[in-house]
């Protein structure tokens, strides 16, 4: 498996209760490198955008009020299988259903306030990495 880049959110609700470190620790514990980061606070278009692809979903509305509700840190995560190692490293997206020790089911308030986002393809990935990413950014 070669190595791949995957885009990962820190969320407000993870952001809200000083959680950054203990989230990131994950990620290198796992073998995870963070190659890029930033604190942001998104706006209603941003997250609209970003979320685009749920624009049907009934949750749609109040994910954006959500993810627009506070500080979020994105990141580019680099290593071997990055985007499914995330995907793992995160837990399922309702913390009831996460497996024990995941970032989701340690952390994560309820299904929406789940604490972390992370692509869930190497082409989500490519194109998430850059809505927020330029390449000079990028420092691997
Ligand atoms: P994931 O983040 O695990 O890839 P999805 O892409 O399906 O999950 O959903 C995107 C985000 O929308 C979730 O992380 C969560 O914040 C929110 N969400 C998903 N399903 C629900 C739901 N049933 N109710 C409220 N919020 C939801
Ligand atoms: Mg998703």
């Amino acid at each position: 498996m070669a190595v791949e880049r995957t885009l990962s959110i820190i969320k407000p609700d993870a952001t809200r209760r000083n959680l950054t470190g203990k989230i990131n620790q994950r990620f290198e514990d796992a073998g995870l490198r963070i190659v890029a980061q930033k604190r942001l606070h998104l706006t209603t278009a941003q997250a609209q955008a970003f979320y685009a692809v749920h624009k049907e979903r009934p949750f749609y509305n109040d994910l954006v009020s959500f993810m627009t509700s506070g500080p979020v840190v994105a990141q580019v995560l680099e290593g071997e299988n990055a985007v499914e190692k995330n995907r793992e490293v995160m837990g399922a997206t309702d913390p009831a259903k996460a497996d024990k020790g995941t970032i989701r089911a340690d952390f994560a308030e309820n299904i929406e306030a789940n604490s972390a986002h992370g692509s869930d393809s190497s082409e989500n990935a490519a194109q998430e990495i850059r809505f927020f990413f330029s390449d000079i950014e990028i420092v691997g």
